[in-house]
């Protein structure tokens, strides 16, 4: 066992606040660091001490793994919780705390690399008995991709190999559109990632995006804590998330988190991690594993009762996980919405300062975010000021409380998107569970019309 005594938290906003909350709660002391911008955040308030990295650019402060690895060395940190986004997913940063003898709470940096790279993580999950979307066996080339996608079969979709928040991905519902998608893709590819290789897969027409939740203590012990629906995006971005997904039934629940735990013993995967899988037709298909703590997380936590954060933090130490399989006890249902400072219309950013900030309260309600009255969003962060997070017994009274909440919500000053969830709560659909993931995208096409 490796004792952790002080962990340096690099990440700011809502999930830095999250993790300090469960360090404190394991009697751990707490380091923040921030940037210039964020000299006023509540992360930083709340910590036991906190340390300047760098001016507002993310490359220059979040970003910087020297000025991180510094920070833990200046206040004597024994572990680095990423949180994620930044540098949770990053296997060379992992490698660099190792090497300087600090803890990373997280996956080995080999499991990093294995799931970062798409083609590399569908053939693991292949050889660890997860199922996958048809697609090609590896790199697609301007030259291969015809003969490739009429063994998949149109219409096909076209993803960067080193992809994530949905860029470098291209549909191409006839042979006439290939070309083109394969030649968009790899130039969309190369410009946000630096690297222009993709794989192609068959595309599904009215997919559920639903991911599973696993945790291993990296020695062969691992379990799953359900699923959680995310299929109500915007540009592959999530928007409401829910547990368990209103399409699946208790059996095909465990059968697919057996499917994701005993391929995490295989691997022999250490920490918290989400299997993500698109679901058509009672089948599933496997899209990738982040190999982090997610943002939608709290709504798995809501219906288990189990503090992912604590389980982190424990496997880390070589504690291993406080719960069996049998244990793991699923109860009621939960609803997570993503609030961003952004106008419900366009989405347009809308940083600026609070003046009023109300959040609301009650049974099956948490809140999870950094901002006050009076506290001003910088422009350079993403947009999500908070996450709103309600359980209930069932989905019917989870629905109900929600609408509750809701209204009892406040921020004033800044544009944000509660009034979508305001609509959403009360749309049919949405009430009978009965959505896929273009829904979103179509309802707000049809009512801006
Ligand atoms: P990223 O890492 O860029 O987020 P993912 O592979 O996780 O990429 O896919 C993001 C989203 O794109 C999914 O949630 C889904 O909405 C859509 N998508 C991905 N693969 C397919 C597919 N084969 N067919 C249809 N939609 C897909």
């Amino acid at each position: 066992m490796t004792a952790i005594s002080k962990i340096l938290i690099a990440n700011r906003g809502e999930i830095a606040l999250r993790v300090l909350r469960a360090c404190k709660e394991l009697g751990i002391a707490t380091v923040a660091v921030h940037s210039t911008a964020d000299a006023n955040a509540m992360h930083v308030r709340l910590a036991d001490e906190s340390v300047c990295i760098g001016p507002p650019p993310s490359r220059d402060s979040y970003l910087n793994i020297h000025q991180i690895v510094a920070a833990c060395e200046i206040t004597g940190a024994d572990a680095v919780h990423p949180g994620y986004g930044f540098l949770s997913e990053n296997a060379k940063f992992a490698d660099i705390l190792d090497a300087h003898g600090i803890t990373f709470i997280g996956p080995t940096a080999e499991h990093i690399r294995l799931m970062g790279d798409k083609i590399t993580a569908k053939k693991t999950a292949v050889e660890l008995g997860i199922p996958v979307v048809p697609g090609s066996d590896g790199e697609v080339l301007p030259e291969n991709a015809l003969e490739i996608a009429r063994q998949i079969g149109f219409p096909v979709l076209i993803k960067a190999t080193a992809g994530g928040g949905g860029r470098g991905m291209k549909v191409a519902k006839t042979e006439d559109e290939l070309e083109e998608a394969v030649s968009t893709a790899r130039s969309e590819a190369l410009a946000a990632f630096g690297n222009d290789a993709v794989y192609m897969e068959k595309y599904l027409g009215k997919p559920r995006h639903i991911e599973v939740q696993v945790v291993g203590d990296g020695a062969g012990n691992a379990i799953h804590l359900g699923e959680r629906d995310c299929s109500l995006q915007r540009r592959h971005q999530k928007v409401w998330e829910e547990a368990n997904s209103p399409a699946l039934n208790v059996e095909q629940r465990m059968n697919i988190g057996q499917i994701c735990a005993d391929a995490m013993k295989k691997m022999k995967y250490r920490g918290a991690g989400t299997i993500e899988f698109l679901y058509e037709n009672g089948e599933f298909f496997f899209i990738e594993m982040n190999t982090r703590l997610q943002v939608e997380h709290p709504i798995t936590e809501a219906i288990t009762g189990i503090d992912l954060v604590h389980e982190q933090i424990r496997v880390a130490s070589g504690a291993g996980l406080s719960v069996t399989q049998d244990q793991v006890v699923f109860s009621g249902h939960a609803i997570e919405c993503r609030i961003n400072a952004e106008d419900p219309r366009t989405f347009v950013p809308s940083p600026g300062t609070i003046t009023h900030f109300h959040a609301p309260g009650g049974l099956g309600v948490r809140v999870d975010s950094g901002v006050y009255a009076g506290y001003k969003i910088p422009p350079y962060y993403d947009s999500l000021i908070g996450k709103l997070i309600v359980h209930g017994r069932t989905r019917v009274e989870c629905m109900m409380r929600l609408r509750r909440v809701l209204d009892e919500f406040v921020v004033d000053g800044i544009k944000t998107t509660l009034p979508l969830f305001q609509d959403l709560v009360s749309n049919q659909d949405i009430a009978n569970g009965d959505y896929d993931i273009h829904w979103l995208e179509n309802y707000l096409a049809e009512t801006s019309a």
